[in-house]
């Protein structure tokens, strides 16, 4: 099931997606589905006729995981972590489809990293990995949009991977997937600048989700990030970014600078 959050110029409504690329059609629900069983109202509209959100907004964090596929830790000049490595990024970073990507002014090198993201669907904490697939929601795809320099000079990621617009999410969430070999692909403008997939992950979903649950409560709606493969790059106003996952579909996001 892909269950999308959008606005047709009202607040923000969910529905159930059906239908084939460029055929897609919504099945409106009632109240948010992360808080509320999904109880559709009978009205549909269609996916032209309206305008895709963040299919959630972090309830409280997005939790971000670093060099978590070997050939990108290698591109980055190192090894992977022995232990998965943690960081933060806070809700306001959210963005959804078609948002753009405003490069922050303190920095001269923005960079892409199209990843997997995993949607909280309930309470938990300490979860073991065989409680993993009782606690996600879904998969959506994800940029964890990168300050390069600012990652390199700060030491701290928080303001190099957390300024607003940094962590673009969509274009919805899909809860019947098998997340352990997704092909995950980036294009900036049209070519293919990443081509991995999540069989190559360090560290896998579940244990990604037990880990980091070990450290952090997670509520509905938090997203956790699941590193990035290979071929990260610099991203310039006036550009599009798209990210691929299989079995999710395409996030597009224009790059501008204000
Ligand atoms: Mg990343």
């Amino acid at each position: 099931m892909r269950i999308a959050r959008f606005t047709d110029g009202e607040d923000p409504r969910f529905g159930v997606v059906e239908g084939a690329p460029g055929q897609e059609v919504l099945h409106v629900v009632t109240g948010d589905p992360l808080y509320a069983p999904l109880q559709p109202t009978g009205e549909t509209v269609q996916l032209e006729d309206v305008r895709l959100l963040a299919p959630t907004i972090p309830r409280s964090k997005v939790v971000g995981i670093g060099k978590n596929y070997a050939d990108h830790a290698a591109e980055m000049g190192g090894e992977p972590p022995a232990e998965p490595l943690v960081f933060l990024a806070p809700n306001t970073a959210v963005v959804g489809p078609d948002d753009p990507i405003v490069l922050p002014p303190f920095s001269a090198e923005v960079h892409y990293e199209g990843e997997l993201a995993v949607v909280i669907g309930r309470i938990c904490k300490d979860v073991p990995l065989e409680r993993v697939p009782d606690v996600v929601l879904g998969y959506t795809c994800a940029n964890d949009v990168t300050a390069r320099d600012v990652q390199r000079t700060d030491g701290q990621w928080a303001r190099a991977k957390g300024f607003d617009t940094s962590c673009p999410i969509g274009p919805w969430i899909v809860t019947d997937l098998d997340p352990g070999d997704l092909r995950v692909t980036t294009r900036l403008d049209g070519r293919t600048v990443q081509d991995g997939r999540t069989s190559d992950m360090v560290f896998g979903v579940p244990e990604l989700v037990s880990y980091v649950s070990r450290a952090f409560t997670l509520l509905p709606g938090d997203v956790l990030l699941t590193g990035t493969p290979a071929g990260v790059g610099p991203m310039d106003a006036g550009q599009r970014v798209e990210v691929e996952i299989e079995g999710i579909g395409v996030l597009a996001n224009p790059v501008v600078r204000r």
